[in-house]
């Protein structure tokens, strides 16, 4: 925390390296120092307690493998195991992930679903940041330049939710063109939680809260029959801005629609069949 204090946007935070060292041979990130977080003790738990906690050091590898994670929020291990490769998620860090900022990630859209908190820490002291306030941009979060992250909690959704996470990339180790996230709870033949997050097409992650509240209570039979109609108000709400070389506007709004459509038709169609 000193020497990050002393030295604040001189020093750059190593975790994994996987985003930071490709930047550093690119001379595109020219730090005056490096400072890793890799002999902090505890950094890498993963506690599990009618939530969770887990530290900003923990693997992506290591949250996609975790049984617990996958008992209490499996839409985070699920994000996580649509990260590149094996490789770099045994490599990369779900901190370093997210304070790298970069559009396409995955495990944000896991964190927004689940309403995560980060903690960060100072030499001035300790604060807590909601996940929806911490990615202000492209590769900009909300951290001051004397702040590191160490960790993540959030409280566990019920055990009846159900979890769906669609990316869409053009080869397995890219970043998403789009992302959506849905998270449901179906009680008797209705949606009575309803969350759903899209990455990958603008500035930062976003939920869709407009549809969700507008669609929480529908019956389930309606869901299914209009999952399209609900793709279309999150691709409406959540407004794609990015045009690049792998997608216009237009083509990340379709995604999203149909991201969204797949996603729900899947999760209703498993409850059902769980219900009989
Ligand atoms: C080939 C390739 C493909 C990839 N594909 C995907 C993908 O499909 N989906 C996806 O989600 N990600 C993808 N990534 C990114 C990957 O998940 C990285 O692991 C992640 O972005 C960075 O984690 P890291 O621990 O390596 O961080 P580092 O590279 O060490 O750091 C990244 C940035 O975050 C800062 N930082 C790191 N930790 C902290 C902290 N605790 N507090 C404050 N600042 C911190 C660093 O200073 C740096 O600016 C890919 C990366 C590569 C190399």
């Amino acid at each position: 925390m000193e020497l990050k204090s002393r030295l604040g946007s001189g020093a750059r935070v190593l975790s994994g390296g996987q985003s930071l060292v490709p930047l550093l041979r690119q001379r595109l990130a020219q730090p005056d120092a490096l400072i890793s977080l890799g002999r902090i003790a505890g950094l890498a738990d993963i506690r599990v307690n009618g939530g969770a906690s887990i530290g900003a050091m923990t693997t992506v590898r290591a949250i996609e493998v975790s049984p617990e994670l996958r008992k209490v929020a499996p839409i985070l291990p699920l994000a996580c195991s649509s990260v590149a490769s094996v490789h770099v998620r045994t490599m990369g860090t779900i901190g370093g992930n997210l304070c790298h900022a970069e559009v396409g990630s995955d495990p944000p859209q896991a964190l927004l679903l689940l309403d995560a908190q980060v903690d960060a820490v100072s030499a001035r002291g300790h604060r807590g940041i909601s996940i929806h306030d911490f990615v202000q941009g492209y590769f900009t979060s909300v951290l001051d330049d004397d702040e590191i992250v160490t960790g993540f909690s959030f409280t566990a959704p019920s055990p009846s939710a159900r979890f769906s996470y669609k990316k869409y990339s053009l080869r397995a180790m890219d970043l998403a063109i789009a992302a959506v996230g849905v998270g449901v709870d179906f009680v008797g033949d209705r949606c009575e939680w309803l969350r759903i997050a899209v990455g990958g097409v603008g500035p930062r992650p976003v939920r869709a809260r407009q549809a969700e509240a507008d669609w929480h209570g529908c019956p389930l039979n309606d869901l299914t029959r209009n999952a399209g109609g609900l793709g279309e108000d999150v691709a409406r709400e959540v407004e794609p801005s990015l045009s690049d070389v792998f997608g216009s506007e237009g083509y990340r709004r379709r995604l999203v629609r149909a991201g969204v459509k797949q996603a729900i038709e899947s999760l209703a169609a498993s409850y059902a069949e769980e219900v009989g």
